[in-house]
């Protein structure tokens, strides 16, 4: 295993709709492994493909367990939660906000197998979050207020 770069705002790969995963392959798995380490050397709970540079339908999230997912859906939402997100790519930031309290996921693990995963609080928002890097899309788009992580003061968006 190895650790990869984390990928800052600013670059472009974390702006692009990722690829579809045809095969889940050795250098899948290799990828999956590289980002698990990467998550927990920088103590993020989840971690998505673009944000060690690749362009693939790809994520981690560890919360109480590990779940890594290839080719993640979203196919059930349920409730509604606020709750306030940071990201390993978008440093000294932090902001609310709203996610599903439960969702359903559909994947594909790291052996090819489809797997159908049911989660709700914290490890429902880092699927909905690590869901959105696919897509190119981050919580700064969507949260209400965005602060520093240097204080506690909350600056209105635009
Ligand atoms: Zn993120």
């Amino acid at each position: 295993m190895a650790l990869r770069n984390i990928t800052l705002e600013g670059d472009s790969v974390l702006r692009k709709k990722c690829r579809e995963v045809t095969e889940v392959t050795d250098r899948i798995r290799i990828l999956i492994d590289d980002m698990v380490e990467t998550m927990r050397n920088a103590d993020g709970v989840g971690l998505a493909a673009p944000q060690v540079g690749v362009l693939r339908r790809v994520v981690v999230v560890e919360t109480e367990e590990l779940y890594e997912m290839v080719n993640p859906v979203i196919t059930k939402m349920e409730g509604e939660q606020y709750f306030e997100e940071a990201c390993l790519s978008v440093p000294g930031k932090a902001g609310r906000v709203r996610r599903p309290e439960k969702v359903t996921c559909e994947c594909l693990d790291r052996y090819g197998n489809k797997q159908v995963y049911e989660v709700e609080g914290l490890t429902a928002v880092a699927f909905c979050h690590e869901c959105d890097h696919l897509d190119g899309t981050l919580f700064i788009d969507k949260a209400d207020g965005i602060r520093s992580t240097e204080n506690d003061v909350y600056e209105e968006e635009e």
